[in-house]
């Protein structure tokens, strides 16, 4: 490891702590270094608040709820004896709200906090990590320890002829100024899943293509239910390609893709790349300062959130890793504690909660099965789908499973995933369980109350001993 961090210069302030980057992970570092008493300079380069709040997490959540209210009306036909309808009047005001409702976070839970934190000085500017320091606009900062938190951009496949094309990103799609009649999504990942079924509930006809297949990170059979989801709404999905190549004209956009051998061009108004996310590290001037980027291009950190540079930090979306706000947040603390008080803290996801915000939602937590049975664990599983859950069975809406992954010589909960409307909303009862350790015996044994979806954890847990479909309600 090469040495960090005194540095003299223009700026003749010193901070104990330099966090470059103003985003989720950049306030967390900075407050978190700030109530330790630290002095922290916080450097902010764009919009403050970074992605989540003002082009990621807020913005795409209230559009997909609104959507889900459109799509709410339109089938509430499932009751009989009701009918539903509902249309968007006015785009613009929606959006519009979507952009109050973004600037009033922002300035909320970001721009106004910082008076609050005396220790928190905070400069704009593009940092740069230069001879053992940080300058910013050419002004030299000195900081006993330095934390980098700039986040990631969407990141464009290369795709022949993507570069001549107009293509839309998850920024530019969260601010259309007017509806695509069609749409391409390339990218089966949680973004193009999201805002696939949100523009396609908007009226957009949407179709999603992919290398693998929709959400690959998930289990296959919640994937392959989810893309049936989006089949019977009318999104059309194809899965397993190869994109050959992009071109535009004056009627739109020409997707050409390889299935098994058979070329085939689709067309579309527009087309939106949701081929991943790359991390900011550009102008930092890493590789002088001895800094190591993992494979594919993120700053590589240890259990502690240290780069390869001595006194030098990174957390959030910059690593490549765990790309959640939570998680950013979760990391940048860690890194900030450790940059401060001795390097104690180990940084542990092996309990992350994470969801998809389609409908149904896809909430996971722990080890799949197969990366149960890469551990070396024996796995045993339960599989309810939700035409067993009273919950779904009331709403009408059967649409959803649940998996349950568990070691079979002990009974210890592994892992577990929730397709379901209210997914989002159940996982971290699962969460909690396998972060106390709880075997599926245990699960079944709880107490859970009637007619929720989160009860569908229970059944789930009892199926690996009984046929929950000869219980009686909320029996057993
Ligand atoms: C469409 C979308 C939806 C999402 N939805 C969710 C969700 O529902 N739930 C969830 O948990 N996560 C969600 N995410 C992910 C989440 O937004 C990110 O994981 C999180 O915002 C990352 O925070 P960060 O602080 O690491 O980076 P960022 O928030 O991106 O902050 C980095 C900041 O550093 C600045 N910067 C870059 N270079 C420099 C430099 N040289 N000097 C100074 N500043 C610099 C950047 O401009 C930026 O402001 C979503 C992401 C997207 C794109």
């Amino acid at each position: 490891m090469s040495d960090c961090c005194t540095l003299g210069g223009k700026n003749n302030e010193s901070y104990d702590l330099a966090v470059i980057g103003a985003g989720s992970a950049g306030f967390s570092a900075a407050i978190t270094a700030a109530v330790q008493s630290a002095r922290v300079a916080l450097i902010g380069h764009g919009m403050i608040g970074g992605t989540c709040v003002n082009i990621g997490c807020v913005p795409s959540k209230t559009m997909i709820r609104a959507a889900e209210a459109l799509h709410g009306a339109k089938v509430a036909g499932r009751f009989p004896g009701l009918t539903g309808e509902a249309r968007i009047t006015d785009w613009h005001a929606l959006v519009q709200a979507k952009d109050d409702l973004v600037g009033a976070l922002r300035q909320k839970k970001y721009v106004d906090l910082l008076p609050s934190y005396n220790g928190i000085a905070y400069l704009e500017g593009a940092a740069r990590l230069e001879d053992g320091g940080v300058t910013v606009n050419g002004d030299a900062i000195r900081a006993g320890k330095i934390i980098i938190t700039t986040g990631a951009r969407p990141s464009v496949a290369p795709i022949p002829g993507i570069d001549k094309v107009d293509y839309l990103t998850s920024t530019s799609a969260l601010d259309l100024e007017e509806l695509p009649r069609s749409l391409i999504i390339v990218g089966g990942g949680f973004i193009g899943c999201e805002l696939g079924q949100m523009l396609a509930r908007a009226g957009t006809q949407v179709t999603i293509v992919c290398r693998s297949r929709l959400l690959p990170q998930v289990e296959p059979e919640v994937s392959d239910a989810l893309m049936n989801v989006f089949r019977e709404e009318g999104v059309a999905v194809n899965c397993g390609v190869a994109y050959e190549f992009c071109r535009q004209d004056e009627e739109g956009v020409t997707l050409c893709v390889k299935e098994g051998g058979v070329l085939t061009e689709l067309k579309a108004a527009r087309v939106l790349v949701a081929t991943g996310r790359a991390p900011n590290v550009e102008g930092l001037g890493l590789e002088a300062a001895g800094i190591r980027q993992a494979v594919g291009g993120g700053i590589a950190v240890d259990d502690r959130m240290r780069t390869t540079k001595r006194g030098t930090y990174a957390a959030g979306d910059v690593t490549g890793r765990d790309e959640f706000v939570y998680m950013a947040a979760y990391g940048a603390k860690i890194a900030a504690l450790n940059a401060l008080n001795g390097d104690s803290l180990v940084y542990d996801n092996s309990v992350m909660p994470a969801v998809v915000f389609t409908d149904p939602q896809v909430a996971s937590v722990g080890l799949t099965e197969a990366q149960a049975k890469a551990q070396g664990f024996e796995t045993k599983t339960s599989l309810v789908p939700l035409n067993q859950v009273p919950r779904a069975l009331a709403a009408r809406d059967t649409r959803g499973l649940i998996k349950l992954v568990a070691d079979a010589k002990t009974d210890r909960l592994l892992g577990g995933q929730i397709l379901a409307p209210e997914g989002a909303d159940s996982i971290q009862t699962l969460a909690l369980a396998i972060k106390h350790g709880m075997t599926t015996k245990a699960l079944g044994d709880t107490i859970f109350p009637y007619l929720t979806t989160v009860e569908g954890l229970k059944l789930a847990a009892q199926t690996f001993e009984k046929d929950i479909a000869k219980l009686s309600c909320c029996a057993g």
